[in-house]
């Protein structure tokens, strides 16, 4: 019977994908770690195929030899990452046609969602021996444009803010809070810092100097743990020209979204100021959940409003826009509660319906002249 159950979810995942477009859900199960072995901890998760996860107490190898078949909850999700997974494999499975498409002047989201400890600032941004998604977008967005630079003159900028404590910060240039607007692109950020871009090395250097300026403060869980969440946009700006030779201006915007640790505030034991910032955070992960509830429920009335977080996500999630979760998730039974939780939220997620992606595109009141045309080539020579 338990088989039965996931050929029928799986159908369900099939269909779903091909009519119309929707959230795609993957989810991460990181390797045990060290100080998780070192109190003698069990795996509670495991990965049956590419799609198909378990969540049981009871996944030891010797139960599962015993028993024939696993207990516990199934899950189906458009991938299932086992801990062996390289940063590369994620990327490409999860965020390369997304890249693809900013390139078409569409819009695309990547966002890490779980419990603190769980890797999702890894998968995002990972190590300088093993980079993650936000690196290797942008490695393979300028291989690409590097590629097709025949067709157009690819402008790239960047800006990576923080949502901390219901503020919106900038990270390339901290110190001045950021008001949010809204205005024809949707909600923007005022004031934010867009950086023009030449090439990887330089986002590199840019995203480190950034991740140093995220509000990180110790707590019981993690003394590492971010209480932030981090957004990095990637607009791609370029001309080509149109059937009637128009010259047409698209714009793709990619964003990259390491949200703060999903657990309850309760759970790091935390005094005054921090349960303070524990309520805000829940705030904007609520926010996100209620979003995401409306959203399925195929309410009128999505409650974007409630933080600032599902402000700036607005049209990631319901808007015209290609979006993709990453659910990342611990082994060790000793998280086994964050990871149902996780899990659950991820399987919802499976369900929102996002609206058909065009591209983004103004025709340009006045014909680009030879000599613009010279100057950009120029200038595109001189980054090269
Ligand atoms: P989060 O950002 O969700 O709080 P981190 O990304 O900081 O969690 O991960 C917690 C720890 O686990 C870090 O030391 C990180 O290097 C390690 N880690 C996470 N995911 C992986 C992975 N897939 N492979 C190897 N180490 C990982
Ligand atoms: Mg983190």
């Amino acid at each position: 019977q338990e088989l039965e159950n996931v050929e029928e979810k799986q159908s369900n995942l099939e269909r779903q994908s091909t009519i119309g477009s929707r959230i795609l859900v993957f989810v991460r199960l990181r390797p045990m770690g060290k100080r998780e072995r070192e109190v003698g901890s069990r795996c509670c998760v495991r990965i049956v195929n590419k799609r198909d996860l378990y969540l049981t107490e009871f996944a030891t190898e010797n139960d599962y030899l015993r028993l024939k078949r696993l207990r516990g909850r199934h899950f189906t999700f458009d991938a299932s990452f086992p801990d062996s997974t390289s940063q590369q494999e994620v990327y490409s499975t999860t965020t390369a046609e997304l890249v693809e498409a900013v390139l078409q002047g569409r819009n695309g989201s990547v966002f890490c969602y779980g419990a603190t400890g769980a890797g999702k600032t890894y998968t995002m941004l990972g190590t300088v021996e093993n980079p993650g998604v936000m690196v290797l977008a942008i490695k393979d967005l300028f291989n690409k444009i590097r590629q097709r630079s025949c067709d157009g003159n690819h402008v790239v900028h960047l800006s990576y803010l923080e949502v901390y404590n219901e503020t919106v910060r900038d990270l390339l240039s901290p110190g001045r809070p950021l008001v949010l607007r809204e205005d024809k692109q949707g909600i923007v950020a005022a004031g934010l810092t867009q950086y023009r871009a030449y090439s990887t090395d330089e986002v590199m250097a840019l995203l480190q100097h950034g991740n140093q300026n995220r509000t990180t403060e110790p707590t019981r869980v993690n003394e590492t743990s971010s209480r932030s969440h981090a957004i990095l946009q990637v607009v791609v700006e370029y001309r080509v020209k149109d059937a009637s030779n128009n010259v047409v201006n698209r714009v793709g915007k990619l964003s990259l979204i390491d949200l703060a640790g999903s657990e309850r505030a309760l759970a790091t034991d935390q005094r005054t100021l921090r349960s303070l910032e524990g309520a805000n955070i829940n705030r904007s992960l609520l926010a996100l959940s209620s979003c995401i509830n409306a959203l399925v429920e195929g309410k009128k009335h999505i409650p974007y409003r409630n933080s600032k977080l599902t402000q700036l996500l607005k049209d990631s999630l319901g808007g015209a826009c290609n979006t993709v979760m990453i659910a990342n998730i611990s082994p060790s039974n000793l998280s086994f509660g964050e990871t149902q939780n996780t899990l659950h939220w991820a399987d919802r997620a499976k369900e929102i319906r996002t609206k058909t992606c065009d591209a983004n595109e103004e025709i340009q009141q006045v014909p680009e002249s030879e000599t613009d045309q010279a100057k950009l080539l120029l200038e595109l020579q001189k980054e090269n």
